[in-house]
């Protein structure tokens, strides 16, 4: 348990700029920052930072929130793991309470398996540096390939005892579940008793973005060919393969500072790399490259630089890689190093000079090193210099961005000496054929998360007939912006005897809709709304901090999303053409108008409801008179109301 008074510290100090930069790299735009959302795939970056609200809002996906509510979002925590994560980042002691048996028991698995492999981690780095084992046998063996002690804390590199099953033994005496160490793959079951499953091996911790350790690496120091060299971490929850680049952690502020990224196959790549003074390079390591994981390297860089070994093996990677790197929109080069060498190894037979000097003069992008790559093969052979034509219009045909691609276009028919029109031609009938079939797969896609959680269902709009579920929804989101944005503000009202009078935004809205008594038919909006009601009625005005960095995460969340809301009823009514920046000028205007509209459309649903029940009421017997004449006396009130309103809507909507 956190106490209130360091949550509203943690809420206070947590700069959501800086926060969001440890996740994305962020270009100033106006007063806010953009950058890729980090949430979804997308070409043209639309996540949003503001650093005076203090919130972050993707126009793409809808995700966002403050700060508390990204870091869940994305790491998929808990409440008090997000305010923990924080509290480091900022240095704020939080001085938390003993768990009781009861409590630790409720804490998430998630929760668990992280608690875990960090404590795993730790414990291998710890079995390295300091057990008569892990000095004897692990250090010499990093000290015989060069690795420094530098790089051995930078990546918190390990071993783990070969004895058999000290680490399980230890994980467990530390109140660790043998389950959910055999679900992380730390511990394996044999046939008489369970064992390390990397004993006897040098450790790569793996670690996501924040940087904590999710999964491992393990190799092994036997030179025989008949055991896997490395082994990995299966899948868990915590660790998608196809979603983790080895190194990222570490490297992520050098890929932005630079602009690039390096991509590599190995674990000892990296490392080697970073202790040649490149620190911008991570690792698909023990996978094939996957779209996830470009997309990670797209937060950060547009600009991938593919190293690979020269071999037959590493080639074919490259030319998987590069079209991989293209359909993400990315720009991609090749560097190739000599046959038979790892960036490890010819970084260790060079010096650094020499090592940089050989990566920037053999950079190629694609077009050059597939051309060269393909016509030293074909030399003059028709066939097969078409089939290498082809091959690179493949290629081509995978850039989204027009210019770009006709860019290559150019090039690609100065190296291969063919016309650009016969060149473009062909990308074009690639390019349909991309977007057909991705036109195919869009209808089956499934909504995303966000999504589902503030849209309605298809038979909660129909509840509403005439006015969809979503209707009341989008309108009640215009109101309650009002309320948080500009419920401050000064409104000239006309009033009944045609005075103008002088309110608040806030006093305003709350009078209008109490008259009338109507509640907001979204429970949520409604919560919000009468916490709205409540801090007004004791500070006698409206805080936008007291619902950003509201210490309920699902209340945060949801006023943030609602602040930058940009659907507005204006979008409801084509015939209002309201222009969103003029927005705060011309509130006096819009919110009388969307009250009035609202008032007029909910009494129309209670009409119905009332309707509805009435008839119900006269068809089952025997008849209820009494419940019967009720009804119909509040169905007149509610026609009374919508006669008087239908004079004021007429002047709202013509
Ligand atoms: P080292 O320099 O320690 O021999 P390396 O990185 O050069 O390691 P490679 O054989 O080139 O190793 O393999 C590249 C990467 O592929 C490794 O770093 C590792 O992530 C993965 N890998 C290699 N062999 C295996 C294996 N048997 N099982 C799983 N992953 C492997
Ligand atoms: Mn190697």
């Amino acid at each position: 348990m956190i106490d209130q008074q360091t949550i509203g510290k943690i809420l206070d100090t947590a700069d959501i700029v800086d926060v969001v930069s440890d996740y994305v790299t962020l270009k100033k735009r106006g007063v806010n920052y953009i950058g890729s959302c980090p949430f979804h795939n997308e070409k043209t970056p639309s996540f949003t930072v503001s650093p005076s609200k203090g919130i972050c809002k993707c126009f793409g996906c809808g995700a966002g929130g403050n700060a508390v509510n990204f870091i869940m979002e994305l790491e998929n925590m808990s409440y008090p793991e997000a305010l923990k994560q924080l509290a480091r980042k900022y240095n704020i002691p939080i001085e938390e309470k003993e768990l009781s048996d009861e409590e630790k028991k409720e804490k998430s698995k998630l929760e668990s398996l992280r608690i875990i492999t960090d404590f795993a981690g730790k414990y291998f780095n710890n079995a390295l540096l300091n057990s008569e084992e892990g000095i004897a046998i692990g250090l010499s063996y990093f000290k015989e390939r060069e690795v420094y002690r530098t790089t051995i804390d930078k990546f918190q590199l390990g071993y783990c005892s070969n004895k058999g099953a000290e680490f399980t033994e230890n994980a467990k005496k530390n109140g660790y579940k043998e389950e959910l160490l055999t679900e992380l793959g730390l511990t394996k079951k044999g046939q008489y008793s369970s064992f390390d499953f990397f004993k006897g091996r040098v450790i790569f911790p793996i670690h996501n973005l924040s940087g904590h350790v999710i999964a491992f690496g393990g190799r092994t120091l036997k030179k025989t060919k008949e055991i896997a060299k490395y082994f990995n971490s299966p899948e868990s929850p915590l660790y998608h393969k196809s979603d983790v680049l080895y190194g990222i952690y570490q490297a992520k502020r050098s890929i932005t500072s630079t602009d690039k990224c390096y991509l590599v196959e190995g674990y000892t790549d990296v490392t080697s790399l970073h202790q040649a003074g490149v620190e911008n390079v991570v690792a698909s390591s023990g996978t094939a490259l996957t779209k996830g994981q470009i997309r990670l390297i797209k937060r950060f860089t547009q600009n991938i630089t593919i190293l690979y070994d020269g071999d037959a093996a590493g080639i074919k990677a490259a030319l998987k890689g590069i079209d991989l790197v293209l359909e993400q929109g990315m720009n991609v080069k090749v560097v190739l190093l000599p046959e038979g060498e790892d960036p490890d190894s010819f970084s260790k037979s060079q010096s650094h000079t020499e090592l940089l000097a050989y990566i920037n003069d053999q950079e190629k992008d694609f077009i050059h090193f597939k051309s060269e790559l393909l016509l030293k093969d074909a030399k003059q052979d028709p066939v097969k210099r078409a089939e290498a034509t082809r091959s690179i219009i493949d290629s081509i045909s995978k850039v989204s961005d027009t210019f770009l691609r006709t860019e290559y276009v150019r090039t690609t028919s100065i190296i291969m000496k063919i016309k650009e029109d016969i060149l473009n031609n062909e990308v074009r009938k690639r390019i349909h054929k991309i977007i057909e079939k991705e036109n195919k797969q869009q209808f089956n896609l499934p909504s995303t998360e966000s999504n589902r959680q503030f849209s309605p269902s298809q038979s909660e709009v129909k509840d509403y007939n005439e006015f969809g579920k979503e209707y009341f929804n989008t309108i009640e989101v215009a109101l309650l912006k009002y309320l948080i944005k500009y419920g401050n503000n000064n409104l000239e009202i006309e009033n009944d005897i045609h005075e103008i009078e002088i309110k608040t935004v806030a006093q305003y809205i709350f009078d209008e809709l109490m008259i009338d008594e109507i509640n907001f038919t979204n429970e949520i909006y409604a919560d919000i709304f009468l916490r709205a009601f409540e801090y007004h009625r004791v500070e006698g005005k409206i805080s936008q901090d007291f619902f950003i960095k509201h210490t309920d995460p699902y209340i945060s969340k949801v006023s943030s999303d609602i602040i930058v809301s940009k659907y507005e009823l204006s979008q409801l009514y084509e015939k209002q053409d309201i222009v969103i920046e003029k927005e705060e000028r011309k509130l006096s205007e819009l919110i009388p108008n969307n009250i009035i509209i609202y008032k007029s459309r909910s009494l129309n649903k209670l009409s119905k409801e009332i309707e509805r029940k009435i008839k119900l009421i006269s068809n089952t017997k025997p008849l209820d008179i009494e419940k019967e004449n009720e009804l119909l006396i509040q169905q007149q009130k509610i026609k009374n109301a919508i006669q008087k309103m239908s004079g004021l809507i007429n002047r709202v909507i013509p």
